[in-house]
């Protein structure tokens, strides 16, 4: 009798507990991280590197949703429309059938999305998700695909409808963003041009990037093996009500340590799930000479 009414207290004590923690200091958004198969190793600890800089805003609650580690994983349907973001850390076997549904549902209806660096690698043979993307890479993906997108000398976006693979990274190295739209809320206030931290710069990418925006670019240089392009960098795209915002940075833990990956990352999140961004640029954001990182430190 006596362990009932401990138990009966603790529980009445639980409650009192979680609705002060709604009332007081809950984060006002949801996010979802989904993961659990990528063919970059590193994926578990960037999963937990991002769900920490959402953390860290103290503008959201992350939960991680994680598919068995390798093939379909039927029991694998994340309840979407419970989060204002998710943000795919995955590039592996396609979702069952419901799951994809439900995605492009939750999308459409104005929920917002994240992909980064080899998630855009992922579904190559999922429309809607490359409608979703704007602009995607291997898995066979070529003219069939939508064209190569870039930036031109005068500053013009070209869709270069070409055959050819889409996908492709010469050798990593830091490199200059540079940024071509000040004014939208995710770049508002960066400088011009910062540097990126050791990366693999995505180039040649190819995908429908219908109602897609490029806010940043990078010189994909031939001498470390690149296009000779400025390829986009930062992008977001509209999809039905759906706000969706595009990093291809992000190969390595290295690379997400960089205050600009991370600082595009939150903003961008908070983007994709309210339309704004309330998060001001930190001290230590790059400049165009200097590349600044935060060792993550792993809790
Ligand atoms: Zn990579």
């Amino acid at each position: 009798m006596r362990s009932y009414r401990v138990w009966v207290l603790l529980t009445m004590l639980a409650a009192v507990l979680a609705w002060q923690r709604e009332l007081y200091g809950q984060p006002p958004l949801k996010a979802l991280i989904v993961d659990g198969q990528n063919n970059h190793g590193v994926w578990p600890k960037t999963s937990q590197m991002m769900k920490a800089y959402l953390e860290k805003t103290g503008l959201f609650s992350v939960d991680i949703a994680r598919t068995k580690p390798q093939g379909v994983d039927p029991d694998f349907q994340p309840r979407f429309s419970d989060y204002h973001v998710v943000v795919s850390n995955y590039n592996g076997a396609p979702w069952p059938e419901k799951t994809r549904q439900a995605f492009v549902e939750y999308v459409r209806n104005g929920g917002g999305f994240v992909v980064v660096h080899a998630a855009n690698n992922a579904f190559p043979d999922w429309p809607e998700y490359n409608q979703i993307i704007g602009l995607g890479g291997w898995g066979g993906r070529n003219e069939k695909s939508g064209p190569y997108v870039y930036v031109d000398e005068q500053g013009g976006i070209v869709r270069d409808t070409r055959p050819g693979p889409g996908g492709h990274h010469g050798s990593q190295h830091p490199f200059l963003i540079v940024v071509r739209d000040q004014q939208h809320p995710i770049t508002q206030g960066m400088p011009a041009a910062w540097m990126h931290a050791q990366d693999e710069l995505y180039d040649f990418l190819r995908g429908p990037a219908e109602n897609m925006h490029v806010l940043a670019t990078a010189y994909a240089d031939p001498k470390y093996g690149g296009s000779g392009r400025h390829e986009p960098m930062l992008m977001v795209i509209h999809y039905g009500k759906g706000r969706v915002f595009h990093t291809p940075m992000g190969h390595g833990d290295y690379s997400q340590e960089c205050v600009g990956f991370i600082v595009s990352f939150q903003r961008g999140a908070e983007w994709a799930a309210t339309g704004k961004v309330t998060q001001p640029l930190p001290d230590d954001f790059p400049t165009a000479d200097k590349v600044v990182q935060r060792k993550f430190a792993e809790r």
